[in-house]
């Protein structure tokens, strides 16, 4: 029985209540793409530009002593929700794709060379392959890719081997898919992973909204993930990583607040988490993030996940059903809140704009995973994405819109209302 009641959640989000151009009502199926926020992380960035903002960590003033106390304050939050062991372990980036970049800068110029491997999933996002093939370009090394079970899954046995086979430098991977939804083992491939002796980087970005990050269980290197995407704000993100590695780490953008002298020869550089902080950081966001870490831990990550998962089901089995319908992901057991929908002989772009009429957002193309619809042979897919705030009745009218899409588009659906 599932007890949960996204309605008395609906309330905290404005952005719920809107209608879209066609005069329909939001149904807002687009949460893998970015989240909406609460009025809580909304307030908390208020706040800080209306009562206290000045910059951090320069000024002897009372605003920017208050400034930096809820700027560090908020890395403090961000720590205890990943449960990192320390809060300079917590690196503000802009987001996931600044986080593994700074990695593949930082610790891969440093450390790999040529004929090394990076070893990642086909289900990647662009954000964590495109930093690797431009390290392949200045240091030699090359990128191997995990292929994909079928069922959309990947074998403990298969990553294995790849281990035993490469010996990857890097194991870099998704903790979930943006594209098929698959929940990714992290912790038992991060074991797997150092018994090769690589180095684990998990992409969080479509965890952290769904699922508890305990960045001591996984026992990963290194997590990144980005606040649009659990109710916080844009341009800021998280990198962690083990204090070992950071302290080994050279600097990645250079500037102020990273030193701690420069001089007209050189420069010497701050402790952590400064040396990875170069330039003004995004104040007030990392604020309004750490305002969304402690709303969703309020709502209950583990709620949320169930919750999700009723409406997969909920949507699923009645998508099935429809002819020509194939879903592109794993059964909701083995996945988060996304359904990837695949309509034989309807383009993904006539999905979304169908569904846009009836005021449900979803995303339709590659999703930024170019090379996984290229290893599934699809150009493009349709997804739907849930988060706590999405309802059964959005379910059914995501169902429903579907079928009006398969008779309107589909060859076989335009057969059957012809015959009758
Ligand atoms: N990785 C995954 C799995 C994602 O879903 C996304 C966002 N679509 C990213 C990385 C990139 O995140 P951002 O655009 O916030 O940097």
């Amino acid at each position: 029985a599932n007890d949960f009641d996204p309605n008395v959640y609906r309330a905290d989000f404005p952005i719920l209540e809107r209608r879209v151009a066609s005069g329909a009502s939001l149904a807002f199926l687009d949460n893998a793409a970015s989240t909406q926020r609460p009025a809580a992380v909304i307030e908390a960035m208020n706040d800080c530009y209306r009562s206290y903002y000045a910059n951090v960590h320069r000024g002897i003033h009372t605003l920017s002593e208050e400034s930096t106390h809820a700027y560090e304050q908020a890395r403090e939050s961000v720590a205890a929700f990943l449960n990192a062991a320390a809060a300079r372990e917590v690196i503000f980036t802009a987001g996931t794709t600044a986080s593994i970049n700074t990695v593949a800068r930082s610790w891969g110029d440093a450390t790999v060379g040529p004929g090394d491997v990076i070893l990642l999933t086909i289900a990647e996002h662009h954000a964590n392959i495109v930093p690797w093939h431009q390290l392949a370009q200045r240091s030699g090394c090359r990128v191997e890719f995990l292929p994909i079970n079928d069922d959309y899954t990947i074998n403990d046995e298969v990553v294995s081997a790849a281990l035993q086979r490469f010996q990857p430098k890097m194991f870099a991977m998704t903790a979930a898919s943006n594209t098929l939804g698959t929940i990714f083992p992290v912790a038992r491939w991060t074991k797997l992973a150092h018994d090769h002796g690589a180095t684990v980087l998990v992409d969080a970005a479509q965890a952290a909204p769904h699922q508890v990050v305990d960045v001591q269980a996984w026992d990963a290197d290194f997590v990144a993930f980005s606040g649009h995407k659990i109710c916080g704000p844009t341009g800021i993100g998280v990198l962690f990583g083990k204090e070992s590695l950071l302290d080994a780490m050279p600097p990645f953008l250079g500037g102020g607040g990273m030193i701690r002298d420069v001089t007209t020869s050189g420069f010497t550089s701050a402790a952590l988490p400064e040396k990875f902080e170069a330039g003004t950081p995004p104040i007030a966001e990392a604020i309004g993030l750490a305002a969304a870490t402690r709303y969703i831990t309020a709502v209950g990550l583990d709620r949320i996940a169930a919750h999700e998962h009723v409406l997969c089901e909920h949507a699923e089995s009645q998508l099935r059903q429809i002819d020509g319908v194939r879903i592109v992901g794993p059964t909701p057991d083995k996945k988060g809140g996304i359904i990837g929908l695949h309509i034989a002989g309807v383009h993904a772009h006539d999905v979304s704009q169908h569904l846009d009429t009836r005021g449900i957002a979803v995303r339709a193309g590659h999703h930024c995973t170019m090379p996984l619809h290229h290893h599934l042979n699809l150009a493009a897919t349709a997804r739907a994405s849930f988060y706590f705030y999405n309802t059964i009745e959005e379910a059914d009218r995501l169902v429903e819109a579907i079928v009006e899409v398969q008779k309107k588009f589909a060859p076989s659906g335009r057969k059957r209302q012809k015959r009758s």
